[in-house]
């Protein structure tokens, strides 16, 4: 992946993201416009990496029988859910903790953690709600910017590490970049920093890759470690707006965090339904997997025969940097109905577009070349 994309990608002095005074303010900022009610219609929604195909068919019809159950609270199905996931991830179903989206159980970690203050250690640019979260109830953040190639600076973080530090996040493959941290040096990592300090894992894009199995550290939990891996259903499964998401940790993690906070209880039995249903379905999400493949190298295609040196990306979006000023260059987009998101990484413009659907993609082509020109 890293040799194939590594020469056309720019070479990037990420900097220091460490703020002098105050709280950090890391090297990644968010500079969406919002869409607006002056915009025309959107023709192709590539702004929040989801899933163009889903829910499949078995999830919809799940939830039309599911829809009946309404009157009860669904902790029996939730249990079932959990007894699948458990059995999937090789672990009991002590291991495991259900959320409305995996948002959640990222906000509630960092509730969990942080509630007596401490450090969180990151890479950045990093997807930001862990952090966000933290350091809204006091935290310390402590941003590791990433390596030349995109990859977490394992080296560099676990020397981050103190008696204060409360949790390590990873997200990998890392969202905005798209791009993947090695197994090999990751599986250490977390092995060796998890006997100090929890390391959280943030898989959610981890089934777009050819081999998600040889590429999730979620075994480090079935063998004892202090590791906590999220996992999602609004990403390969397609189902972002049903809002279902999962961590596996040790069952004193679990006991932790559901002590302070719901667990099954914010489900929609529904969703929960849909999930089962969504777990027995590998044709739907190997369907899901090819799509991305072909829609993701046709954009990355078409990105490099347009001179916008993208970063390769093992995921269902791709991030390149822009010429000219975000507002302008998402505004000419916006008017071609297309939806997408822009962020500054050290100070510069970038624009990250979701891997939709082909003629999705073939818009977005289309409306680029327009701003290219
Ligand atoms: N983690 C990462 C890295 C994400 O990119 C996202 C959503 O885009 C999430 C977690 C949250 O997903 P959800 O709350 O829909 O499960």
């Amino acid at each position: 992946m890293a040799a194939s994309g590594l020469a056309m990608v720019p070479s990037l002095s990420w900097g220091s993201s460490r703020a002098s005074a105050g709280p950090t303010v890391g090297l990644l900022q968010d500079v969406t416009l919002p869409w607006g009610d002056d915009a025309p219609a959107l023709r192709a929604r590539l702004l929040a990496n989801e899933n163009p195909y889903g829910p499949s068919e078995a999830v919809r019809r799940a939830i039309a029988e599911a829809v009946g159950l309404g009157n009860r609270y669904g902790h029996e199905d939730a249990a079932r859910l959990i007894d699948r996931i458990a059995e999937k991830e090789g672990v009991t179903k002590d291991h495991i903790m259900l959320g409305p989206g995996s948002t959640d159980l990222l906000e509630k970690t960092a509730i969990a953690c942080f509630l007596q203050g401490g450090n969180l250690v990151s890479a950045d640019p990093s997807y930001m709600s862990i952090i966000n979260t933290a350091k809204a109830i006091g935290a310390e953040w402590r941003p590791v910017p990433l390596t030349a190639d995109y990859a977490h600076d394992l080296k560099a973080m676990a020397a981050a590490v103190d008696a204060q530090t409360k949790l390590v996040y990873v997200c990998n493959p890392n969202n905005p970049l798209g791009s993947l941290t090695p197994q090999a040096g990751l599986r250490q990592f977390c092995s060796e920093v998890s006997d100090r300090v929890p390391v959280f894992v943030d898989e959610a894009y981890v089934e777009f890759l050819d081999n998600p199995a040889g590429n999730t550290v979620v075994g480090l939990v079935a063998q004892g470690k202090d590791v906590i891996v999220a996992r999602t259903f609004s990403k390969i499964h397609g189902m972002a707006g049903l809002r279902i998401g999962y961590i596996v940790a040790q069952p004193e993690r679990i006991s932790q965090l559901s002590a302070m906070v719901r667990s099954t209880f914010g489900l929609c039995v529904t969703s929960v339904c849909g999930a089962l249903a969504s777990l027995q379905d590998a044709a739907f999400t190997e369907r899901c997997h090819r799509l991305n493949l072909e829609c993701r190298a046709y954009v990355s295609h078409e990105l490099k025969a347009l001179g916008y040196p993208y970063i390769p990306s093992v995921t269902n979006f791709v991030i390149f940097p822009i010429r000219g000023e975000a507002p302008a260059f998402q505004q000419s987009l916006r008017n071609e109905g297309i939806g997408i998101r822009m962020f500054e990484i050290g100070g510069k413009p970038w624009c990250r577009v979701s891997v939709g659907t082909m003629p999705e993609m073939q818009l977005f082509v289309e409306a680029l070349k327009k701003v290219s020109v």
